[in-house]
């Protein structure tokens, strides 16, 4: 028969899956011989059959007062004994930890009976009662479906009642009192009273916690985190233990490390005479860990030989619960800690030091997302500040700013000089103008995918959304704290989007020293944890360096974004975009290019271009000397270059309309943007198509490229330029290309009499070229996926639209679970990029393959390159760590 209840002395920590994560836990530690109450799991199979059936499996009830007397023979006690009852709690536990999302029922076995008998063996009648009536509250709101508010209501009834300004003060008395008036309350809301039989309470526990599983707060928390729908949650059933019973009773927590900087040493905080929730809910001030040392040495002293074996054994941070009743000390769960991202770095590195992990395996523990939260600014000391409010940290770093509430006042406020925060109760895309003015954006509803959430993180501005407590009125301009203090338009506040808080007034702000210390000058550095910091970081980019098969470049078209690269740790130049060299006053001669009427004139303006565009190579390619520098050739259409359609066509009918003459070069204009105006700009003449159809273009990049590795190999440079073709669709469209190339090349060869020959690859960024792979490679020496456009064109979306329009309804909705301009689609696009590698590579063993869009900077998408077998990736210059790191980490995590 199969079997649904394991005994915790029966389970492993591998058992996740079944046992949930909190049940392999405890198991797990029993089998350490840590003084763990005992008790045994109820299995997410057990869970998965009830959801499906309703009804739980054959047996279970069988199975569960079998291990219950187990569990009374350990103990001494049994469950109903009306002397000395055994209690029980009865926890939730899935294979993900959800915190709060699921229930849990404290002191179960109580009745009108044994109450008497638990009194008597606590010696405490009250706490007997407080615990008896909170369990009638307990079961009624979570087994019964009670609402909560009608026994609160009831709590402070009887508290004014009494004249008990809080509930520490009532008696015995009112206490028995408050459980007979919730127990009717029960009796009127679901016309039954509170079951006396204990092993009713159980079995109707533990269905309770099943139901859970499925409960609104549940879903959406699954949803938000990911977690897959059909797990199904454990149920933990474990022996009581009282930490209020007296002043050598206690409960509280210990970190093996501080989780919040990553420093050794042990860490907690304890809080005598109380119960769990108490440390939890924040009703008292709970003392530093060190003071049990002093209340209570021998446990304190014990506890601290549990924490070592619990470190050795998880071989990382722990996260520990303990309870102390009446001298004894006993654990109530380990969790692997949740730690910031310096803990994150700090800790993986002291593991390395200590000999306890290997380099491989820390390189493993820390991530992207955590190094990236790391490079951004912060506040110097927002943890001495109290907060105004706190929200969800949505998008990191920090900012100061002006508030203001609506995205009109934004832009002005913008404009006039200030820095801004916008302050919404929840945006939509009306208000991008105003979060793209704005340096951070707070909103009081949301969660971490709303549409402030995304489209700051998507923006790169620091974002808080969900701040519940503030009460925001755009209509006063406005808002409230819970506290009652009003922030008004044009008052400063500061918005910490890693922590997830919002302050009143301007906090100092500090650049973040991991992203000083990577771009080569870090300061004085003052205190050793900063220095700790940077030292983990460097260790695990090291490590990550010689692990990664796949090399890190850069998309950057200028000096200065080249040299920021190269400090960064890129292995060269990814994507090099020359649209960005046609920009500023270079915008006249492209102008002039368009409207010249006759070849020579048009020749004439190319040729005003060529020295200009030169020297921007030759400065990029004296700046990575010795690196890749992938040369794009331009992409763009050619009327993003000239005057807007609209604004040109107005003022000229304005200026005819008013008598005034209208130059025949303005005219000349006109009739060119008239005729170049594209319905589809993203799908009209663009990329290779512009430099075929448009005579003498192509020519001049490639001239100029080719005299500048000229000038770069006779001052002694080393320079390794590569041309690259956007938006090619069919193989003819490169070959084309290449004849052109071709005679540049050999021209300016002759000319200098420097052999320059540069390899000519091309992007693959539409679904065709990746289908046709195989015949492209023909011509191409390199393939860089520019994931942008694939994106774009294999999901038939324009981002720009997408992002403004419905992006956020979908992954609301739950179309999409991240938007595929962020995190590669791989089931899509993904598997156009490996059908491109392949049949490229089948054509041509040795192509080079690399990725130039968006997604080279992005964690999850570099995993995925790696598998797809591609040679670099290449990101905005700021991602390049993050590259770097997540690069070493898919070659660890493959190997
Ligand atoms: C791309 O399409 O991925 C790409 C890098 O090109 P761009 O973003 O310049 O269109
Ligand atoms: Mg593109």
């Amino acid at each position: 028969m199969k079997r649904y209840v394991y005994d915790f002395a029966d389970g492993r920590a591998e058992e996740a899956d079944l046992l949930g994560g909190k049940g392999a836990g405890l198991a797990e530690m029993t089998r350490l011989g840590l003084p763990v109450p005992p008790g045994f799991t109820v299995t997410t199979e057990a869970c998965r059959f009830f959801l499906a059936q309703g009804h739980v499996p054959e047996g279970l009830d069988w199975e569960i007062d079998d291990r219950l007397a187990t569990l009374e023979a350990t103990m001494g006690r049994d469950f109903g004994d009306p002397d000395e009852p055994l209690l029980l709690s009865v926890r939730s536990g899935a294979r993900f930890s959800m915190p709060g999302m699921m229930d849990t029922i404290l002191d179960l076995g109580l009745n009108d009976v044994t109450v008497t008998g638990f009194a008597k063996s606590l010696g405490q009648e009250r706490a007997a009662w407080d615990c008896y009536r909170r369990l009638v509250q307990m079961f009624g709101a979570t087994v019964l479906g009670v609402p909560d508010r009608l026994f609160d209501d009831a709590i402070t009834a009887q508290r004014k009642r009494r004249g008990a300004a809080s509930d520490i003060e009532l008696t015995t008395e009112d206490l028995r009192e408050l459980t007979g008036i919730f127990r009717r309350i029960l009796c009127d809301e679901v016309g039954r009273d509170f079951p006396q039989d204990p092993r009713e309470q159980l079995r109707l526990a533990v269905r309770a916690v099943f139901r859970s599983w499925q409960g609104e707060r549940a879903r959406v928390y699954r949803r938000r985190e990911g977690i897959p729908e059909d797990l199904g949650t454990a149920v933990n059933v474990q022996a009581m233990v009282f930490g209020n019973l007296g002043p050598d009773s206690g409960t509280g927590v210990a970190f093996t490390r501080d989780p919040a900087t990553g420093r050794p040493g042990v860490y907690g905080d304890y809080l005598a005479e109380a119960q769990g929730e108490d440390v939890v809910a924040g009703i008292r001030n709970t003392v530093p860990l060190q003071r049990l040392a002093e209340l209570d040495p021998s446990c304190h002293r014990e506890l601290l030989g549990h924490l070592h074996v619990l470190e050795e054994h998880y071989r990382d941070l722990c996260d520990v619960e303990f309870t102390i009743e009446r001298g004894r000390l006993w654990i109530l769960q380990t969790r692997i800690g949740k730690r910031t991202a310096e803990a994150a770095f700090r800790i993986a590195a002291q593991l390395v030091v200590e000999r306890t992990i290997s380099l491989d395996e820390a390189l493993l523990r820390v991530n992207g997302e955590q190094l990236t939260r790391l490079m951004v600014p912060r506040f110097t000391a927002a943890a001495d500040h109290a907060p105004l409010a706190t929200g969800l940290a949505a998008s990191p770093g920090a900012a100061v700013g002006a508030a203001a509430f609506s995205s009109a006042e934004a832009v002005r406020r913008s404009a006039a000089g200030q820095r801004v925060v916008l302050v919404r109760p929840e945006t939509s895309p009306d208000d991008l103008p105003g979060m793209l003015a704005a340096e951070a954006v707070l909103t009081s509803r949301g969660g971490r995918t709303s549409h402030a959430a995304v489209v700051a993180r998507g923006l790169g501005k620091v974002c808080v959304c969900g701040a519940e407590s503030l009460r925001v009125e755009p209509g006063h301009e406005r808002f409230t704290t819970a506290d009652g203090t009003v922030v008004s338009a044009g008052d400063v506040i500061s918005v910490d989007g890693t922590l997830g808080t919002v302050h009143l007034g301007a906090l100092p702000l500090t650049d973040s020293p991991v992203s000083a210390h990577l771009l080569g000058g870090l300061p004085e550095v003052e205190d050793s944890d900063t220095v700790d910091l940077v030292g983990a970081v460097g260790m695990m980019l090291q490590h990550a360096d010689r692990s990664s098969r796949m090399q890190v470049r850069a998309n950057a078209d200028t000096p200065e974004d080249a040299a920021k690269a190269l400090t960064l740790g890129a292995r060269g130049i990814g994507l090099c975009r020359t649209e960005h060299m046609f920009l500023g006053e270079r915008r006249q001669l492209v102008e002039d290019m368009v409207l010249a009427d006759t070849a020579s004139g048009r020749d004439a303006a190319l040729a005003r271009l060529l020295p200009l565009q030169r020297g921007d190579f030759e400065a990029i390619l004296a700046a990575m000397d010795g690196l890749p520098v992938t040369v794009r050739l331009l992409d763009p259409p050619l009327h993003e270059f000239l005057p807007d359609r609209t604004a040109l066509a107005v003022s000229v009918a304005a200026d005819r309309a008013a008598g005034r003459p209208v130059s025949p070069d303005r005219e000349r204009l006109l009739a060119a943007v008239e005729r170049m105006h594209e319905e589809n700009p993203m799908l009209g003449l663009r990329g290779v198509r512009l430099g075929l159809l448009v005579p003498g273009l192509v020519a001049m990049q490639v001239r100029a490229l080719a005299e500048a590795v000229a000038a770069r190999r006779l001052v002694g440079g080393d320079p390794h330029a590569e041309l690259m073709v956007p938006l090619v669709d069919t193989v003819e469209e490169l070959r084309q290309v290449r004849k052109e190339v071709d005679r540049v090349l050999a021209e300016v060869s002759t000319e200098t009499g420097v052999p320059v020959d540069l390899p000519l690859g091309t992007m693959i960024e539409l679904p065709r070229a990746a289908l046709t792979a195989g015949t492209i490679a023909a011509e191409a020496e390199f393939f860089s996926f520019g994931t942008n456009d694939l994106t774009q064109t294999t999901w038939g979306l324009s981002r720009d639209d997408a992002e403004a329009a419905f992006l956020t309804a979908y992954l609301e909705r739950g179309i999409l679970r991240v938007s595929p301009f962020e995190t590669l689609d791989t089931e899509g696009v993904g598997r156009l990029v490996e059908l491109g590698v392949r049949e490229g590579r089948a054509t041509r063993p040795h192509l080079g393959t690399g990725v130039c869009g968006e997604h080279g900077g992005d964690p999850a998408s570099i995993r995925f390159f790696h598998r797809a077998g591609l040679d670099y990736v290449s990101c905005s210059p700021l991602r390049v760590p993050v590259a770097r790191l997540e690069a070493g980490r898919a070659a660890v995590s493959a190997s």
